[in-house]
C-alpha cells in the first residue's frame, strides 16, 4: 500500500462511530461543494488579496497572543457548542472579502491554529469538520450580503443595509451553531439538553465576536492602521478577560456533583436571609446525610461511590424548586436553601427528596462488571427562619444540623425539623438487629 493510502487509512474518523462518520463526512462534503459553487460570484481584485493578507496577519497576532487562554478555554469547557476565537476575523472577511477569499481565510486560519494550538492534541478529522462548518456559514451569509444595498463586497449601505448585516450574522451563528449541536448529538445521543446547549454566556460571548467583526470591517474600509492597533489590541484584552468567567463559575460549582460549593451556597444563603428579614418572609435550611455511605464505598469501591454522589445531587436538584440553592457540603453531606417557605413546604420538599433518593438505581457498570447500587437512603434535618431561637444563618444551620442528628438517632432515612418532637429510635427494616445507630 503507497504511503498517502495508508496515511489515509490511519485516520481516526474511520474508527467513529457510523452515524458520526456519516455525518462528518456529509458537512464536509456540503461544505466543499458550497465553496466551490460561490468561487466565481465576485471578481477578485488586487485589493482584496491585500486585504486577505492584512486580517490573516491581524489574526495571527491575535492567536498568538491568546493562544494559551484558548487551549485552556477550550479544554476546560463543558460539553456544549464552544465559541471559537477566530470568529471576529471568519466574519469580517464575509464582509470584506469575496466569497472565494473568505473561503481562503477560514482554510488558512484554522490550519494555523491547528498546527501552532492543537496538533497532536485532537484528531485531524475534527479540525476538518470545525472548518467546514465555519465555511458551510460563511457562504450562506455571503449569500445573504450579495443581495443588500452597497458596494460587493463590502458593508451594506443604510438601515437597510444593516438589517441584512444583522440577518446574515443571525444566519451564520445558527448554521454553525446547529451543525456543531448535531456533531455532538450524533456521537454522544445520552447528553441531556442542559448539557448540550453552552452556556448563555457563550452565546453572549460569540456575539460580541461578531460585533469585533463589523467593527474591525468597518476600520480596514476607513484605515487599515487603526485595525492593527485599536482592534487587535482590544481582542487580545477581551479575550484574556474570558476566563474570568469561568474561573467564577468553577468557584461556585462543585466539580464532583455540579452543585454549588460551601462558600457560594453561603452567599447565596447569607443574601436570601437579608431579603427574608427585609420583606417579612422566610427561609428554610434542609441539612443532608446520606445513610451508611461507607458501606457503598466498601461494597462498591470510591469511584462508584461518586457515582452514587453525582445521582443523589440530581435526585436533590430534581426534587426542590427551580429557586432554591443545593450545595455538597462536605464529604457525602449536603445542604439546601429554600427562600420563602413555610414549614409545611419545607417538610413536603424534604419528603420528596427521601423518596426520590430511595427510588434511585445507579448504574455503576465498570469494564465488564454490570452492577448497581439501589439500596439508598439519606436522612435529613430541617429549621426555618425566623424562629424564637433562630436569628441568624449560623442559628438556622446549626438547628438544622441537630435535626440531622436526631433524625439519624431516630434511625435514619427520615426528616426530623427542629422544634419538633423527636420520635424514639425505629426499627430500620435494612438492618440486622444489634447493628449500630450511630448518629453524625
Ligand atoms: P451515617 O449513616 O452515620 O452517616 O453513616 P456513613 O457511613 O455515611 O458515615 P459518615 O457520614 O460518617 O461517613 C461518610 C463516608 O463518606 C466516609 C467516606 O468514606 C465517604 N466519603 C466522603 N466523601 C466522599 C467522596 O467524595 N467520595 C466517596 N466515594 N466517598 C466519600
Ligand atoms: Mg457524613
Ligand atoms: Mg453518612
Amino acid at each position: 500500500m503507497s504511503r498517502p493510502c495508508r496515511w489515509v487509512r490511519g485516520f481516526e474518523l474511520w474508527s467513529t462511530p457510523r452515524q458520526v462518520l456519516l455525518y462528518v463526512l456529509i458537512v464536509d462534503a456540503a461544505a466543499l461543494a458550497a465553496s466551490v459553487a460561490t468561487t466565481g460570484m465576485l471578481p477578485v481584485t488586487a485589493t482584496d488579496w491585500t486585504r486577505l493578507a492584512v486580517l490573516f496577519g491581524c489574526a495571527i497576532a491575535h492567536v498568538e497572543g491568546s493562544r494559551r487562554i484558548e487551549r485552556t478555554r477550550k479544554l476546560t469547557a463543558g460539553t456544549g457548542p464552544f465559541v471559537d476565537g477566530l470568529t471576529p476575523w471568519h466574519w469580517c472577511a464575509v464582509l470584506v472579502l469575496p466569497a472565494s477569499l473568505a473561503s481562503v481565510l477560514v482554510i488558512a486560519l484554522q490550519s494555523y491554529v491547528w498546527f501552532r494550538v492543537w496538533r497532536g492534541r485532537r484528531p485531524l478529522y475534527r479540525w476538518v469538520f470545525s472548518a467546514a462548518t465555519v465555511l458551510l456559514a460563511t457562504q450562506a451569509s455571503a449569500l445573504v450580503l450579495a443581495e443588500a444595498p452597497g458596494p460587493h463586497p463590502g458593508i451594506p449601505l443604510g438601515w437597510i443595509g444593516l438589517g441584512f448585516v444583522i440577518a446574515a450574522a443571525v444566519l451564520r451563528w445558527l448554521i454553525n451553531y446547529a451543525l456543531i449541536l448535531g456533531a455532538i448529538l450524533a456521537s454522544s445521543p445520552d447528553l441531556r439538553a442542559s448539557q448540550l446547549l453552552s452556556k448563555f454566556t457563550e452565546q453572549i460571548v460569540e456575539a460580541g465576536a461578531m460585533a469585533f467583526g463589523l467593527a474591525a470591517a468597518g476600520l480596514l474600509e476607513f484605515d487599515v492602521r487603526l485595525l492593527v492597533v485599536g482592534m487587535v489590541g482590544g481582542l487580545i484584552a477581551f479575550h484574556r478577560t474570558l476566563l474570568l468567567g469561568q474561573f467564577r463559575d468553577d468557584a461556585r460549582t462543585d466539580g464532583k456533583t455540579g452543585l454549588h460549593t460551601p462558600a457560594w451556597w453561603h452567599q447565596i444563603a447569607t443574601s436570601a436571609l437579608q431579603r427574608a428579614t427585609a420583606t417579612r418572609m422566610s427561609a428554610g435550611v434542609l441539612m443532608l446525610d446520606l445513610d451508611h455511605f461507607k458501606r457503598v464505598n466498601d461494597a462498591h469501591g470510591h469511584v462508584a461511590g461518586d457515582l452514587v454522589l453525582r445521582a443523589v445531587a440530581d435526585a436533590i436538584t430534581e426534587a426542590v424548586r427551580s429557586y432554591d440553592a443545593a450545595c455538597r457540603w462536605g464529604g457525602e453531606e449536603f445542604a439546601v436553601l429554600l427562600p420563602e417557605v413555610t414549614t409545611t413546604e419545607l417538610r413536603s420538599i424534604a419528603e420528596r427528596i427521601l423518596r426520590q433518593v430511595r427510588a434511585l438505581v445507579v448504574d455503576i457498570t465498570a469494564d465488564d462488571t454490570a452492577d448497581t447500587v439501589d439500596d439508598l437512603t439519606i436522612s435529613i434535618g430541617g429549621a426555618l427562619y425566623p424562629s424564637p431561637a433562630i436569628t441568624d444563618l449560623t442559628e438556622l444551620q446549626v438547628a438544622a444540623d441537630t435535626a440531622l442528628y436526631d433524625a439519624k438517632h431516630a434511625g435514619r432515612d427520615r426528616v426530623h425539623l427542629a422544634g419538633e418532637h423527636v420520635s424514639p429510635p425505629a426499627p430500620n427494616p435494612r438492618e440486622a438487629p444489634g447493628q449500630d445507630h450511630r448518629p453524625l
